[in-house]
Order: C-alpha cells, then structure tokens, then sequence
C-alpha cells in the first residue's frame, strides 16, 4: 500500500489533494522555518480509503499512525499517557477546499485519569489541568461518541448555578473534577462503556470521527452551496497541542494580513488572552482588535507582524491565520488564503499588483467571477440584514436585492408604481404577459419554475432581482394573498428577496446600491487583454443593448424577437396573424407588425453601432401569445373583433401537449413562411435605412432556431434569402449578412457536418440542448433538480452549469464536425450557460469564438474568458 501519513516537514504546499489546505500550510509553514508545534496529516486518501472499506481504517495505515506518533513523541520529548509528562494533540479535519466550520476538531486529546495529574504537576496549575480534561471529555462525547452536548452543557451549567457562578472561570478545581466524574457518568450511561482512557484509542476514533464528519449534514450543504465534489475527502490533522489557556501571558487568535471587507492593507483581527480556540469564536468574551496585543505582547506581537507579511510574499495572496501565544511564545495554527468580498478582492489584487508581488494575469485570477455580482447589483445593508426574519428559501435565479410591497398582478405592480410606490411582484409562476410588471417590479417572486423558468430568463436579462421556484410559498392569485408557513400577506404588504442567495424575508430592509470603483474598472481591463474569447449578450431591445455595452458587451449574440411581440401596440396584430384563417389574412396581420419590427432592430443597431447582432426568428409555441381563460378570451374577441366561438376554438386547436416540443422554432416557419418573410425583411431593411440615413454598415446575423435536418434550414433560408434579394432589388442596394443556426436539438449536434453547409455560423442553445439531452423539461424540473442535488444524484443543476460530458460531448462533437464542412464558421453559444464561469472555461477550451450572456453576466464573463486563457497556460 501506498504512504498515508506525512509528518509537517515531509510536505509542502503544492500537496494540498492529499493533505488537505490546512495539512498543506502547516507542512509550508514548518518547511519556511516559522514556529508551528510539530505533528502530522492523514491524508485524504486514506479518508477514501477509509470510505471504500466499510468504513473501517486498515491496520497498515494504522501502523503508520503509530509511527508518526513515536516519532512526535520525539520531536516534543513527551508520550502518549505519560504521567509525568503527557503529550496532547489536537485533531482537526483539513479538506482540499477549505469548509471553515463545516466539519469537528478536538482538543486536548490524550488526556486521561492519570495524565491530567501530570498536567497539574508540570503546569503547577491544577485548574488548567482539570478545565482542560473536562473540555476534552466533552468535546470527545459530543464529536466522536455523538451525545449531545446539551447533555454536557445540562451538567456544567447546573454546577454553576449549585456554585452561584456567573462565568465558567469562576469554577473551581474541585468544582470541575465534580463535573468530570459526572460527564464520565453520563458517558458510560450513555454509549454502555466508559470514557476511553487509552489515548492510541482515543486518538484512532477521533481519526475516523474527522473521516465521518466529511458527510455531515452540514459539511455535505457547504459542498453542494460551493460546488465541491463529494468524492475529495478529509485529510487528519494531529498536532502537539500548546496553550492559550495557561494564564495572562498566553492568549490565542485569528488575523487576516489585509482587511477581508474593504482590502485595506493593514493587519486585521482579534485575539483573546488566557483563551484556548473555540473560546474566540464561541463569543463567550468579546476578544480584543489585533492591534492592542502589541500593548498586551509587545515582543510576540512584533514578532507576529514580521511572520504575516513574511507569510503574505510567501503565499502573495492575503493570508487567514490563526495563532496561539503559549506562555509568551508565539506558535503559528494555520494559514490559509483569505476569503474576502468582492470589492476587498478587487482592491488587493489592484494593489498587489502595483507594489509587483503579483503579475496582471495573476490578479485577474483573484476574482471570484460569480462574486462580481455583488459589485453590479444592489445589496441589503449589511447592519438591516443582520435583523431581518427570514421567510423562506428559493432558488436564486437573478441576482441583487430588492425590497417593495407585494402585488399578485403585473397590471397591479404597474399601476402601484405610477403612483410611487416600489413594488415586488409575487406570482406563481410568470409568463411572457407579465413582462410590464416585471420592468416595473424591484423584485420577482414565484413559487414554481427552474433557474430557466421565463422568470428566471427575463428577469436575469433585465438585470432585476429574482427568486423563483420558492415551492415553501403558497400564492393565491385570485384572492391576492401569500402564505409562508403560518404567516399570511396580503396586497401591499412588504416584503423583501435577495436574488443572489435565492431569500425571502419578511418586511422592509434597507438596499445599498452599487459602486463600480476605478479599480474594477483596471482588473476589467486586464481581463480584456487576456481573454480571446469574445463575449456578446443576449438582449431583446435598446435598453439592455446599451446595458450590455456599457458593461463591455462586443455584440449581440441572442435577440429573441418574440419578446416584442407581446408590447402593448403590436400584441392585437399578433394575435390576429396567429387567428388567421388563411395566408391572406395573416399577411395582412403581419404587414402591420412589420414597421415595429423594423424600427426594433434600428433601435438595436444604432446601439450597438459596428458590433455584430444576431436575431433570431420567431421561437415560441405561439398559444404562447393566446389568453387561456374564457374571460380573457372574451375579452381578446371584442378587441380584434373575431368572433368568441371562433377565438375559443383557435386556442383549443394550438393546445399541445407539450409545447416545447412542438409548433415552434424553425417549424414555424417552415409551415407559415410569411412569418419568416415578415422578419427578415425587418431586419435588412432596418439595416439598409441605416445604411441609407447614416451611412451605418450593419451586417445582420440572422439566426434560425431549433432546426434538426439540414433540409429544414435550408428550407427557411431560402425564404429568407429570396425576401432578402427583393428588398435588395427594390431599394437598389446590397448589404452584408450572415445565416446561420442554433443548434439546439440533439440531431442537429449528431449531424453538424450537414447542417453546415448551410449555416454560415452556430450557435449553441444549451437551454434546449440540455433539455432535449437529458429528457429533462426546463420549466417543469426545478423541483427534481433539487432532489437530486440534495442526493447527490447531481453535483450541480445542468441547467445552470453546463454538463460537460454529455451535452458538452454534443457541442464539442458539433464544433469538429462543423469545422470540418466549413473551416471559417462562426461559433459561439447563446443559452444560459454562455454567463456560467466553468462552462465558458469549457467553451474556451473547445474553441468557441464568443459567449452570449444576459448583460449584467457580461463582466463575469469577460473575466472568466480571461481566466479560462491563465488556466490552459498553467495546465501547459
Ligand atoms: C436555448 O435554447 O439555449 C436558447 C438560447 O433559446 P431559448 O432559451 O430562447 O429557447
Ligand atoms: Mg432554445
């Protein structure tokens, strides 16, 4: 068998799979020559191990154990159970990725009956010696033999009210060897033996405690919340334990080398004196600033100092430490690069960047692309946030936060912002007719529907605040109320949702809104000198075009053209093209949605001036644009005047049962060219009146959806490229422009080469792609997905993060083949996966030219296409 114990000088940093980031640290730390008490890791692999054989610890790797222990007992010149002079550890897990607080840690192990008397001897404390034992017991009792601590807390505190004490450190010696002898008691009540006094045994359960403790409840949520495969394992970390607790010249805390909320350069923490650990995070004192140690500990803090910054130039990143000052001696406990917001981020890699420890590609890494969010969103203020009662959990679908009254209708939500109020729309799910609500709304709210929900989309397009899929919610539309367990809200009740944590809370809080800083601004610079692949948006209208571009956006690589439709003028004349009985009365429907469409696609152009746009034909199933309702339907028949049985029975003849594999995207128009026609010549002719009033050179990318067959495109680009040469012919003029495809049906990735010839460039419709791929309804699977994330059946939602092995085996498979037919052709993709960070590494690595995201993805993008680049040179 393999090695599966490495003692702190056999390691190093660059080992952190196998003994875990703490292990690795304190292996670096040792290896640089700072002051760490000596011990040794178990490494992950033995975790595995561990897990693979029923969970059982083989005996060679406990052999190992027992080697690195005789050689600790070396080092330090003390033994396990020796009563004169005992050797206490620590054991504490160390993941790959750091889990702060996710998984158990136990102090003082080795302590016993007999050793405890040592303690009290060398220390001349017997105090010390006693706190010390009974705190080992009880976190053994609760972290290995699983009793619950309030078992133990029951006992302790029932001494100090017996005592009349206010604070633990008013027990005494006595009083605490009473409370040994009880926990001792409750141990042997409680698991039917005594407390192990053995401490090889003690130490062998508490390894395998720290192995279960991967699969906690809590440390298996932290995983899924970060995206941490299941399978990396903890290593063990066992370290000679030194003493915080021994008096008022020792003391113990926690420092980060720069400030984790702002970035400022200067030392940032807390520490407490005569304190063991757990004591500075369990609040029972309030610790003091970092900076009045070097009242407290001039030399030590002097000393400390040095070691931060040393660790800082070491690591070049902003360090977490933890450290122990035993008796006047500093010891260091750990390192770890430091988590930070998003703007501390921004700032320390700016200056880090400045003062040259880091070079530009190095500090484009330093941000958390999916932490970009905070900075372009609004956010709660931090101190309301701290009060506010939370209601319920969804999904975050849009980042942002947003606080305003409740209305169940957007005809509501417009009308209650026209008279000044804010409001946070609530419904069960949205559809396309909610969309004037929707602009309006702070913040949307709904009980069903996945992260690509039309919610969902619409809102993250619009850079607006959502949470959807919230299934803990009951809204009643018609009654206009909301339950959320036992509390019920009622129209013009606040409420208040963080789109980026998928929360609701109850009333008012305060929102903070964001601040783009001239050193985001320079990162951003730097990650667009780096990256090489192109990022476009995904924008329907002016408005959003010009968001994009003002976030960097270099195109257009979605403008789904049905969100027009549903505007307020031009919906009438949809609905009547849609009613049509023949192609005589569609046409004329249609030749009145034609100007609209026109002077759309101007808008949009004029935006984005020389930069690329694509458009794509109409998509939906249209009963997507029919009311439901009888009473709507009522409605509609007296405004467009056709009559109600006729309307009923148009609607009830669209009805399919499923609609998203049915009348829609390129099947529309291969069944009603007119449609096609309509908007094709709206997009060239757009392009030519520019051309014409603004000498603009536009060259449209006209874009045709769900298409499965080559015939099937070639199909409707005949009839696009016939429209095309008759506005041509007739305005006297000839214009650049693109055709190309989604490829968004699994036989259209399968047979790429074909579809090809055709199309002039692709882009990938990952929505579709992966819900075709999986069998998967993208609007119906939020709750499964859930599930399924919770059992670990998926590491993370496929809709969210693209699934590299099999949708992606299907781009990638697309991407050769199409290459093959046609060497130049354009590819990029345009589903929700095109903002997601670890798909764009993925297209980057695959080639794609560009990604197309929603306009508030656009920074994230920018800078992940630029990390993507510094990865694949690293992997090099
Ligand atoms: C897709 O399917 O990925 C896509 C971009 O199209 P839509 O979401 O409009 O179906
Ligand atoms: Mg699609």
């Amino acid at each position: 068998m393999g090695k599966f114990v490495y003692s702190f000088n056999e390691g190093s940093k660059d080992m952190r799979h196998l003994l875990g980031g703490k292990g690795a640290n304190l292996a670096e730390m040792t290896k640089i020559g700072l002051p760490v008490p000596f011990g040794f890791t178990v490494t992950t692999e033995a975790c595995n191990r561990y897990y693979s054989e029923d969970c059982i610890i083989a005996e060679d790797t406990e052999e190992e154990i027992f080697q690195k222990l005789t050689e600790l007992e070396n080092v330090t010149g003390k033994s396990f159970g020796d009563v004169s002079n005992p050797l206490l550890v620590s054991v504490r897990s160390g993941a790959v990725f750091s889990m702060p607080g996710m998984m158990d840690t136990i102090l003082n192990l080795g302590l016993n009956d007999e050793t405890v008397e040592g303690l009290a001897k060398l220390t001349e404390n017997d105090r010390f010696a006693y706190d010390s034992y009974r705190r080992f017991i009880q976190m053994f009792g609760d972290v290995v033999l699983e009793i619950s601590k309030s078992k133990f807390d029951a006992i302790f505190d029932a001494k100090k009210e017996e005592k009349g004490c206010k604070f633990d450190v008013d027990l005494e010696t006595d009083d605490l060897k009473a409370i040994i002898v009880d926990y001792k008691a409750l141990v042997q009540s409680e698991i039917g033996r005594a407390f192990p006094q053995e401490p090889k045994e003690q130490l062998m359960e508490a390894v395998m405690a720290v192995f279960r403790s991967w699969n906690n409840e809590r440390a298996i949520l932290y995983r899924q919340l970060n995206n941490i495969p299941s399978d990396l394992g903890t290593a063990v970390n066992v370290q000679s334990m030194v003493f915080g607790n021994m008096g008022d010249t020792s003391g113990t805390g926690v420092a980060f080398t720069r400030n984790p909320a702002n970035g400022e350069p200067k030392l940032f923490g807390e520490f407490l004196v005569n304190a063991q650990g757990e004591d500075v995070v369990a609040g029972i004192r309030t610790p003091q600033p970092i900076s009045e140690m070097e009242i407290a500990f001039p030399e030590v803090y002097k000393e400390f100092v040095r070691i931060a910054e040393l660790l800082e130039n070491h690591y070049t990143d902003m360090q977490d430490m933890e450290f122990t000052v035993e008796r006047n001696k500093l010891f260091m406990l750990q390192t770890r690069n430091g988590k930070r917001t998003a703007a501390a981020a921004v700032k320390i890699a700016v200056d880090m960047e400045q003062d040259g420890l880091i070079d530009k590609k190095t500090a484009v890494t330093r941000l958390e692309p999916a932490q970009i969010d905070q900075l372009l969103h609004p956010m709660f203020d931090a101190e309301e946030l701290k009060k506010a009662q939370t209601l319920a959990k969804g999904l975050p679908a849009s980042p942002g936060a947003a606080t305003g009254k409740i209305y169940f209708h957007a005809s509501d939500a417009v009308d209650a912002v026209a008279n000044g109020e804010k409001a946070v729309l609530v419904r069960i799910e949205t559809s396309p007719e909610d969309l004037a609500g929707m602009v309006v709304a702070e913040g949307i709210l709904t009980a069903r529907g996945g992260m690509t929900s039309h919610a969902a989309v619409v809102a993250r397009g619009m850079g607006k605040c959502c949470v959807a899929g919230c299934s803990e919610i009951k809204v009643n539309e018609e009654e206009k109320t909301l339950v959320i367990g036992d509390e019920k809200f009622v129209e013009g009740d606040y409420i208040s949702i963080d789109g980026t944590a998928g929360e609701v809370f109850k009333g008012k809080i305060k929102t903070v809104a964001p601040e783009l800083s001239g050193d985001f601004g320079l990162i951003m610079k730097w990650a667009d000198e780096i990256r090489t692949l192109k990022v476009r948006t995904n924008a329907d209208n002016p408005r959003d075009a010009k968001q994009a571009v003002d976030f960097g956006a270099e195109g257009i690589g979605l403008c789904r053209t049905e969100h027009m439709f549903f505007e307020e003028e031009r919906i009438p004349a949809v609905r009547r093209m849609i009613v049509a009985d023949t192609e005589e009365e569609r046409r004329a429907a249609l030749i009145q949605l034609l100007p609209f469409q026109k002077s759309d696609f101007k808008g949009i152009y004029e935006v984005m001036e020389d930069r690329p746009v694509t458009i794509r034909l109409l998509d939906p199933p249209l009963h997507e644009f029919l009311p439901h309702t009888d009473e709507e339907i009522k409605l509609l028949s007296e405004q467009i005047h056709v009559p109600y049985e006729k309307l009923a029975k148009k609607v009830e003849d669209l009805h399919e049962f499923n609609p998203m594999l049915g009348h829609r995207g390129c099947r529309l128009a291969v069944t009603y060219p007119e449609i096609a026609e309509m908007q094709a010549e709206a997009i060239i002719m757009a392009a030519i009146e520019l051309k014409k009033e603004k000498n603009m050179d536009i060259v449209p990318e006209i874009m045709i959806p769900l298409v499965g067959l080559e015939k099937e495109l070639a199909y409707v680009k005949k009839t696009v490229v016939e429209t095309i040469e008759k506005c041509f012919e007739r305005e006297g003029i000839r214009l650049n422009y693109l055709i190309g495809t989604m490829i968004e049906v699994p036989r259209a990735a399968l047979t790429a080469d074909e579809i090809a010839k055709e199309a002039e460039f692709f882009s990938f419709g990952t929505n579709d792609l992966t819900q075709m791929t999986f069998g998967f309804s993208r609007d119906d699977t939020g709750k499964i997905i859930k599930e399924y994330r919770d059992k670990l059946v998926f590491e993370e939602d496929p809709f969210q993060t693209l699934d590299q092995v099999g949708v992606g085996k299907l781009v990638k498979m697309a991407v050769e083949l199409g290459r093959a037919t046609r060497a130049n052709i354009k590819l990029g993709i345009c589903g929700e996966h095109g903002g997601d960070p670890k798909t764009i590494e993925f297209c980057h690595s695959i080639g794609l030219n560009y990604v197309s995201c929603s306009p508030f993805r656009v920074p994230i993008a920018r800078l992940a296409a630029a990390q993507a680049v510094v990865r694949s040179e690293q992997d090099k």
